[in-house]
């Protein structure tokens, strides 16, 4: 039996996302997040062409680390005693899919909704299918024990709704991981709230996100729909936007300015089931009017040109017959509508012939949050083909440095422990007057707090 409180790394080591930390306190073992780590995928692989056949080809490049008692491929009692998952980006929860059914996943009841529609859109995918797992749905206020360890999910801010970061109490002391969070979104008090609780718990470590120490500004979402309402608003052909189907607040801001200057937003079936979904099972997000539901006079829903639709996709059509158009129908009415709109639907602007004065917003940034890579070279030869210019409008959906140094210095944990960032050294150097002690992590060495 182990008496100290002992932290693992197997991810998020390095690079942003794919976060997997073990904590094992006593004879107890969690993992903080579980997720796909996008870079260290995009060193082999390449979707879709050069894409992992097996669970075994992501072994081999330690994609998935090489643990055994865990996977639900191997036939053995679980060594783990549950996951905690803190929100719903694929860089954080996707390889849960792995994970033996017996151990028991907890997140916030937002997280599994969207892991559960999310699941249901992308049909047979190897690495994200959340089917048989037990979601075991957690609040703000609730307290988990697992053995020797109590933990305390508290919101925060993120570019995703139900993220949360986790107080964690162990027999060495308590400690904090904040997920990836922000003080620049729609809701900063929710960040507030948890950096409360963090700093009240005195903690003994703190597992920090450090994702934009090397690409920071200064912005914030409310500004960011100030921006798309002005650039909408001097378009007189179409407007069409790409911007991450989950991220609510990003579609939120899309809608309003949309509706401000009296055009509908046009959504993807995707985007549509996530939304209908949320809608329906989301408490909070039922009652937010600032947030459309698909009979909203203002949303329509965009059918992609193809040749077999899946069965979600026709009853979702069904649904909401009236509200379906297709590029022919969007190419007819150009100045009523501001098209949700990524680098893989470019095949439709061919039907749908932006007219001279239509542009192209991209309002995102983050490919990790993502499953891919966009391809600008190409992008810019189809907005160069039809005239359209490029608008980059967006903020990160992660603290910015000089605020994140502000919560540590808040919080004080004895030790920190930076993850999630590309560039830890510059972290430590940034925040080395701080009274904390600063740990690089390595990738599956044991620490001890
Ligand atoms: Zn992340
Ligand atoms: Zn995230």
């Amino acid at each position: 039996m182990q008496s100290k409180t002992i932290l693992t790394f197997y991810g998020g080591v390095n690079e942003i996302g794919g976060n997997k930390v073990l904590l094992k306190d006593k004879d107890t073992k969690i993992f903080l997040d579980f997720g796909m780590p996008f870079a260290l995928r995009g060193q082999f692989y390449s979707a879709p062409f050069l894409a992992p056949k097996s669970e075994k080809s992501l072994l081999e490049f330690d994609i998935l680390p090489r643990l055994s008692g865990i996977y639900e491929s191997e036939n053995s009692e679980p060594e783990i005693d549950a996951v905690f998952i803190s929100h719903s980006h694929m860089d954080h929860a996707a390889y849960t899919t792995f994970l033996k059914k017996s151990i028991p996943v907890y997140c916030g009841e937002t997280t599994k909704i969207l892991l559960e529609a999310l699941s249901k859109i992308r049909v047979r995918n190897l690495e994200f299918n959340v089917k048989d797992i037990q979601f075991k749905p957690f609040r703000t206020g609730d307290k988990i024990q697992i053995g020797s360890v109590e933990v305390e999910p508290v919101h925060v801010d993120h570019s995703v709704p139900g993220a949360y970061g986790f107080v964690i109490h162990t027999s060495s002391g308590s400690l904090a991981y904040t997920g990836d969070f922000r003080l620049h979104g729609t809701r900063p008090e929710m960040t507030k709230d948890f950096i409360e609780k963090a700093k009240e718990a005195k903690p003994v470590a703190m597992i920090p996100e450090g994702t934009n120490m090397a690409g920071a500004e200064i912005s914030s979402e409310p500004e960011v729909e100030k921006k798309l309402t002005k650039i909408i608003k001097g378009t007189s052909g179409i407007v069409l936007v790409d911007f991450a189907r989950a991220d609510v607040d990003r579609l939120r801001s899309v809608y309003q300015a949309a509706k401000r200057n009296g055009r509908n937003l046009v959504i993807p079936l995707k985007q549509a089931y996530l939304l209908e979904a949320l809608k329906q099972k989301d408490k909070e997000l039922r009652k937010d009017p600032r947030i459309p539901n698909l009979n909203d006079e203002h949303i329509m829903i965009f059918q992609k040109a193809k040749k077999r639709y899946y069965v979600w996709e026709r009853e979702l059509m069904e649904r909401y017959q009236t509200k379906v158009v297709d590029s022919s129908k969007i190419a007819k009415k150009q100045s009523r509508m501001v098209l949700a709109f990524s680098f893989y639907d470019f095949e439709e602007l061919v039907e749908i012939k932006p007219k001279p004065g239509s542009c192209y917003i991209s309002s995102v940034s983050e490919p990790y949050d993502e499953e891919m890579q966009i391809d600008y070279e190409r992008m810019t030869n189809w907005l160069n083909h039809y005239g359209l210019p490029l608008y980059h409008v967006h903020i990160s959906g992660h603290i910015m440095p000089l605020q994140l140094k502000e919560t540590l210095q808040a919080i004080k944990p004895k030790q920190i422990f930076p993850i999630h960032g590309a560039y830890p050294e510059l972290f430590s150097r940034f925040m080395s007057n701080l009274k904390s002690k600063i740990t690089l992590v390595e990738r599956e060495k044991e620490y001890t707090v």
